[in-house]
């Protein structure tokens, strides 16, 4: 920000200082021209970055709070999808001169929903500047050597699991959604969704391979088959996805969707954060037992083949051709 506003940026800075705790692994933290970080000996940072954009990942009648949340919850996902212990944040934040976001309420509001989902994690810095508004947060997680889980490592003849529902957060999108408790349930997924990190965790030791699914079932199970294959000459794996067999939220099943009007949400909608996981059968019972230990819920939704490509099938084995395959950020014409 320039000099004549620097007063205000001291405050804005202290409304975000002042939500953070100290800690012993944080030597340096905020107020500093960088932080210093202590990380735990024998245990490798795992690191990810996402930013949200106004008009893309939210819109202005969102509150501070959902915003916060929102902010630290993709990022978050990306964590649980390597099975990381999310530890530190840096910030980075745009906000428009004269606007209600650089304002101390706002930003006070915004570091509550920001720092609601992990107690152990740690703001140790970032920067504020001027324009129009963008939320660019990087965090650093901690996970044992070799335990990290990556995308690749799927199988033929793997299970493919998936945590919690699907397409609550497309389903909000899709219609205007009340206030009556369905409703909100679905505006709920959408605005403040629930990242996987216990689960993610304690899925390690059991799965080949996992990914989050934040652009839509389909095109993340997309990346998941292709970085089996990714480093090698074999051919490209496929799977075989039921979709009797996708899981659905009461309020979903409320809404009164045709059944392919929710399958393509549910296929393709996006924003579910819910994590994928590739399994050799042998495997199952104790991810899903150590899953329940996470008090999370886990479905087997179709299996991987060969076969190069993604079926999707119905209860009578027939194919369901969704109407588009997944978010691509720069493919618009192809998904909207
Ligand atoms: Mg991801």
């Amino acid at each position: 920000m320039n000099s004549s506003s620097a007063r205000t940026e001291f405050e804005l800075i202290h409304a975000i200082a002042r939500h953070v705790k100290p800690s012993a692994q944080v030597p340096i933290g905020i107020g500093d021209d960088a932080a210093v970080i202590a990380p735990t000996p024998n245990q490798h940072l795992v690191t990810t970055t996402d930013s949200l954009v106004l008009g893309r990942h939210f819109t202005s009648d969102w509150t501070a709070h959902d915003i916060g949340h929102l902010a630290m919850a993709v990022n978050l996902s990306d964590l649980a999808a390597m099975a990381a212990k999310p530890r530190w944040a840096l910030l980075n934040m745009t906000l428009p001169k004269d606007s209600v976001y650089a304002t101390q309420a706002w930003l006070d509001e915004f570091m509550q929903g920001f720092l609601s989902l992990d107690d152990g994690l740690v703001l140790v810095g970032g920067n504020l500047s001027e324009g129009p508004l963008n939320i660019g947060v990087v965090l650093i997680g901690e996970v044992m050597p070799d335990q990290a889980i990556t995308r690749s490592g799927t199988q033929v003849g793997d299970l493919l699991v998936l945590t919690g529902t699907l397409g609550d957060a497309a389903a909000a999108l899709s219609r205007p959604v009340d206030n009556a408790p369905f409703g909100l349930a679905l505006r709920q997924r959408l605005h403040r969704p629930t990242p996987r990190l216990l689960a993610g965790q304690h899925a390690a030791g059991h799965v080949h391979a996992m990914i989050d699914v934040s652009d839509g079932l389909l095109a993340d199970l997309s990346h998941l088959l292709h970085a089996a294959t990714r480093d090698s000459a074999t051919p490209p794996l496929g799977a075989e996805i039921e979709l009797q067999k996708l899981p659905t939220s009461k309020a979903m099943k409320a809404m009164g969707f045709s059944e392919a009007e929710r399958w393509n949400l549910q296929l393709s909608g996006g924003n579910d954060y819910e994590l994928l996981m590739s399994v050799q059968p042998s495997s199952l019972t104790p991810l899903l037992a150590d899953l329940q230990l996470a008090n999370t819920d886990a479905t087997v939704i179709g299996q991987v083949t060969s076969g190069g490509e993604i079926l999707v099938l119905d209860e009578h084995g027939g194919h369901f051709v969704p109407a588009k395959r997944g978010w691509d950020h720069f493919q618009e014409t192809a998904d909207e």
